[in-house]
């Protein structure tokens, strides 16, 4: 027994060390990948549930790395958040997201962008000002702009969270609730969100059609929203089964596979051409 608890832990320090290097290596990359502007942004589709109309898009951060290949935003993100980069990489985002979100509105193609946004970008006290000029600077209407953000923005000090989501919402910028279920949330900071949607996320999604208890939280997420006058989004979406089952309940939005993939910007504005909104 003794023999195999020591070449277990060996084992598990070799995966510390490889973690650790991927890490360090990911951090070096990050750096030279912002220069060499190696950042591309897809964006996903997002409908409206009554009409089958396209009413937003998601963007989502991709990479390629000349030699790396494609890293999943999953990986790099976090690395981003542990060295800081990811204030200048969210800022990226937000900047380049807006741009095409007007682009597109200037051809006819009116929707909301929404922008993931880490916890880390959101407690840094100029936020709102930063937020303000890139609208400003681009050219769109803030309430064509969606700041998605996760339950966690509000775990670290939830009275300065709030105060920010206030002044964000009075400059016109919509915001909703990411992977919503997942965290820790409290109904009660719910009700002092300034939030207008709830995305829900797409691990019970997933599920709905086999799983009574998964229905029952989706069924739940749902019923509640309505109650606060929120909105739903499903994500994750990708079968008929899911579609009919999340319309009987109600869910206003939609997101997933079953109607596209993320898509890169040309691509985006073929898919709109077919989904104009009425
Ligand atoms: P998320 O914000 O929850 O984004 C949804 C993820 O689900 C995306 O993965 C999307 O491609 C994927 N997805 C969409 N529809 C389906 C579906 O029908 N089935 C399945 N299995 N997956 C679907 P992606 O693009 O790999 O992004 C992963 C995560 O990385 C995002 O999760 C978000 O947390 C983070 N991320 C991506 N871009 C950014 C960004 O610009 N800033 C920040 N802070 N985080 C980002
Ligand atoms: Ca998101
Ligand atoms: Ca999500
Ligand atoms: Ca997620």
């Amino acid at each position: 027994a003794k023999k195999a608890g020591r070449s277990c832990f060996r084992f598990y320090t070799t995966a510390i060390q490889e973690k650790a290097a991927r890490h360090l290596q990911l951090v070096n990359a990050l750096r030279v990948a912002l220069e060499q502007q190696q950042f591309h942004i897809h964006y996903q589709p997002q409908l409206s549930m009554a009409g089958g109309q396209l009413v937003g898009a998601e963007a989502l951060l991709r990479w390629e790395h000349p030699e790396l290949g494609n890293i999943s935003p999953a990986e790099f993100i976090p690395v981003a958040e542990d060295c800081g980069l990811i204030l200048q990489l969210g800022e990226w985002v937000l900047r380049h997201a807006v741009r095409q979100a007007r682009q597109w509105r200037e051809q006819g193609l009116a929707l909301v962008m929404g922008v993931n946004l880490s916890a880390v970008q959101f407690r840094q006290p100029d936020l709102p000002a930063l937020v303000a000029r890139i609208l400003q600077e681009e050219g769109l209407p803030a309430s064509a702009l969606e700041l998605e953000l996760t339950e966690g923005v509000a775990m670290y000090d939830p009275q300065q969270a709030i105060a920010v989501m206030n002044v964000l919402h009075e400059q016109g910028v919509r915001m909703s609730i990411d992977d919503f279920g997942t965290g820790y949330s409290s109904l009660n900071l719910l009700k002092q969100f300034r939030v207008y949607k709830l995305k829900i996320d797409q691990s019970f999604v997933r599920d709905i059609v086999t799983d009574p208890e998964d229905r029952a939280i989706v069924a739940a997420i749902i019923d509640m929203a309505e109650n606060l006058g929120l909105l739903t989004i499903a994500e994750g979406v990708e079968t008929e089964e899911q579609l009919s089952w999340l319309r009987a309940q109600g869910c206003d939005e939609l997101q997933g596979y079953l109607f596209s993939r993320p898509l890169p910007a040309a691509a985006f504005a073929a898919y709109a051409q077919q989904h104009q909104p009425a």
